[in-house]
């Protein structure tokens, strides 16, 4: 692997702190990630930020298929040429903006269900994890990296200060593994904080059933987006649309005190709660 200093100054690039450009300076990183992710012949890999391609040349020989999205089109000419050298055929490289990509079609034309790896711009990690989550039936796992920080409020423990909406959210929908901490000196250029790779597996979902995961969703959202008040103040003024009384009365008949604060709420929880709701909101909409 040619350093990434190197590969830039050949191409006269600087990297761009906007896009998140940290690229990992360290092959044997990129192989325990691959090895440590279980990335083996079988797999379809769609790669977040393909970068100089420091995973998507070894995801070229590890997995049967990689499709790359890359937003920089500075890169692509150099990021083609590294694939070239490296006879990697089995690589499609998308040109686009992460946030724009339609994920479910890409599964639906590769007629399989896509193992996701990326190390993530830091500035929009959040905002692919939902996409990702929203995504989930066209996915399998998906092995990412996240700023250290990121990645405690992902596996944080209910009723500490990290634990937020996707930490909810990702613990309804998936089980998550912690894979191992990258420090910050292996990539350049350095970052100010180290970065941890996580695993998300969908095909194992926490037990608890709802008949509308949208709406769990919002309810998660709505009682995070006012964190310091108190479950029924923040459900109540809420983009939910409902007032005092239906949450209240959902909030007793789940059996949670109003007075307790989102950060307490257990998967469960939340997700009795959200069913109340919903059957209250119905209620709503049918009197109406
Ligand atoms: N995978 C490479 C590596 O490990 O060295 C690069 C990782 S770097 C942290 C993040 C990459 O994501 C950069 O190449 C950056 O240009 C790309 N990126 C940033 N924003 C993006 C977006 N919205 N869509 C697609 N790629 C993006």
């Amino acid at each position: 692997m040619t350093s990434p200093k190197t590969l830039l100054t050949a191409w006269d690039m600087l990297p761009k702190k906007q896009l998140g450009q940290n690229f990992l300076a360290d092959p044997g990183t990129a192989r325990m990630i691959l090895s440590r992710g279980g990335v083996g012949p079988e797999d379809t890999v769609f790669e977040i930020g393909a970068g100089l391609g420091a995973l998507t040349v070894p995801l070229s020989t590890s997995a049967k298929r990689v499709i790359a999205v890359e937003k920089d089109d500075r890169l692509v000419g150099l990021l083609e040429t590294e694939l070239a050298l490296h006879k990697a055929k089995n690589v499609t490289l998308l040109n686009q903006d992460i946030l724009s990509v339609d994920i479910p079609a890409i599964a639906t034309r590769e007629e399989t269900r896509l193992l996701v790896i990326g190390n993530l711009p830091y500035n929009i990690s959040s905002q692919i994890l939902v996409k990702l989550i929203e995504a989930r039936q066209s996915l399998t796992r998906c092995i990412l990296m996240f700023q250290k920080e990121l990645a405690a409020r992902l596996t944080a423990s209910a009723g500490t200060k990290d634990y937020g909406r996707l930490t909810v959210m990702l613990r309804y929908c998936s089980e998550i593994r912690r894979i191992a901490v990258v420090p910050s000196h292996l990539f350049y250029p350095k970052p100010k904080i180290d970065s941890e790779i996580i695993e998300i597996d969908f095909s194992k979902p926490s037990p608890y059933e709802t008949a509308d995961a949208s709406f769990l969703f919002r309810v998660i959202k709505a009682a995070f987006s006012k964190r310091r008040k108190t479950l029924k103040n923040a459900l109540s003024t809420s983009e939910l649309g409902m007032g005092p009384e239906p949450v209240s009365s959902a909030l007793a008949s789940a059996g949670i005190d109003p007075v307790r604060r989102a950060e307490t709420l257990s998967v469960e929880e939340f997700v009795n709660l959200a069913e109340t709701l919903r059957q209250r909101s119905e209620v709503g909409i049918e009197n109406h």
